[in-house]
């Protein structure tokens, strides 16, 4: 009946493919910390909710229904099972936020009021008051964060981190990754990462990482935007210069001094101009950019260099009148960085100190071991020592804890030279004020 297999007809050859055509993506998660909670909290979704302030107080939402509801409904054990039937009225407000707490992040709904990240929570609070405030759990965030990666790679394997919530990902050799511009991909990673998570997030497809970062503000959330090299007059060169990742505030207003609002105006200056004006280096970069030229690689393995952790207190404290207090704070930050290190598998041998004073100056300190660590009591130790050589009779606003010189765990075996040599030889510019030793070595 058949004998026929499928006919090609002849003299119609396939263009032989030449090198092909470089395809960026870069992926960025949709409001991410918002959208993680309101998985836990779906009676809140399409509400005002920012994510911000102080650590989490799942007790005070327990103790409250447990009020509500003397019936003993909301055990300990249940709560976490049962996080979405809490009535939505029983989650607290930002109204009336007193505190130097910052957004990290805050729902399309939210931001409809003029919320937007990095914003003080007191203002948020007089832009919508009624937005309801959850405080932040990166170790959620990072569980999705991990997920989501997971996919990614599954997918797309040569991908290169960019923090908690974005990714760029190199299409070009992936089968199927050249389809439509990379939108056929795009869709499937979009996807796979829903069904998996729950989680929307935007891509841009682009020839390089410059533009595709441009190209995933394009159509936020949940979408997809494909830039060609074609598109960079009628797409690129209309934006403002601070769309392009790497042209910060202070550039933007040099910028802008002469004349220079768009990308495309930026683009039409002559590229000795823009080296006699800013730069040898940065003027040529801004030339490339506005041309949409980006050669960077996508880095797989982008190593981090260090890991910390800081804080910034509600009130500034002092080194002597609220040492407990600060104590306790700096012991935290250290089993925060090493429960980072272990988890990820990294250990360092570079330990230091940040602090900013009231007045907003900041020191860091540090100092280098002989070996490599992740633990938290050794960390705290020498981050200890450091803090010998800063001024503490002054106030503090913020402290941070650092480690870095990162190697993964266990690729450096021991060394013979031990913890208490290296810190037997302090750097040169010790200055020892006295009671530090008193303030951070109590526990
Ligand atoms: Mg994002």
């Amino acid at each position: 009946m058949n004998g026929h297999g499928p006919r090609y007809a002849l003299g119609v050859t396939t263009a032989p493919t030449a090198c092909p055509v470089r395809r960026i993506a870069h992926l960025d998660m949709d409001a991410f910390y918002a959208s993680c909670e309101l998985l836990r909290y779906p009676q809140l979704k399409g509400l005002p909710v920012v994510i911000g302030g102080g650590r989490r107080k799942e007790d005070d939402l327990l103790g409250k229904l447990q009020a509500a509801y003397p019936e003993g409904e909301w055990t300990e054990d249940s709560f976490a099972d049962r996080l979405a039937e809490i009535p939505v009225n029983f989650f607290p407000r930002i109204e009336g936020y007193t505190g130097r707490g910052v957004i990290t992040t805050a729902t399309y709904a939210a931001r409809q009021f003029g919320i937007g990240s990095a914003m003080g929570l007191m203002k948020a609070a007089k832009l919508c008051p009624q937005a309801i405030l959850l405080p932040v759990d990166f170790e959620r965030y990072r569980h999705y964060s991990r997920s989501f990666k997971d996919i990614i790679t599954d997918i797309a394997p040569v991908m290169e981190n960019r923090g908690v919530d974005e990714v760029y990902i190199d299409f070009t050799d992936v089968p199927g990754g050249q389809r439509e511009g990379g939108r056929v991909l795009a869709r499937l990673i979009q996807k796979c990462i829903f069904d998996a998570t729950g989680l929307t997030c935007s891509v841009g497809v682009a020839p390089n990482k410059l533009l595709a970062k441009m190209a995933s503000e394009f159509n936020k959330p949940n979408g997809i935007s494909i830039v060609h090299e074609a598109d960079l007059r009628p797409l690129i060169w209309p934006l403002a210069c601070r769309k392009i990742n790497g042209i910060g505030p202070k550039a933007d207003v040099k910028l802008q001094s002469h004349g220079i609002q768009t990308i495309g105006e930026l683009a039409a200056r002559e590229p000795h101009w823009l080296i006699e004006n800013f730069g040898k280096s940065h003027g040529a970069w801004l030339h490339a950019a506005a041309w949409g030229r980006d050669e960077r690689p996508v880095e797989t393995e982008s190593e981090p260099v260090s890991m910390s952790r800081e804080t910034t207190f509600e009130r500034d404290l002092h080194a002597v009148r609220d040492r407990a207090e600060l104590g306790a704070v700096f012991t935290r930050l250290c089993q925060q960085v090493a429960a980072d290190l272990q988890r990820k598998g990294y250990e360092g041998r570079t330990i230091g100190i940040k602090l900013r004073y009231d007045n907003f100056q900041a020191v860091t300190r540090d100092q280098s071991l002989s070996d490599y660590t992740a633990d938290a009591q050794r960390i705290r130790q020498v981050a200890g020592q450091t803090l010998k050589r800063v001024d503490l009779t002054r106030r503090i606003r913020l402290l941070g804890v650092r480690v870095g010189s990162l190697v993964k765990a266990g690729t450096v075996p021991a060394q013979g030279a031990t913890y208490s040599e290296a810190i037997a030889n302090p750097p040169p510019q010790a200055n020892d004020h006295g009671q530090t030793q008193l303030l951070f070595f109590d526990d």
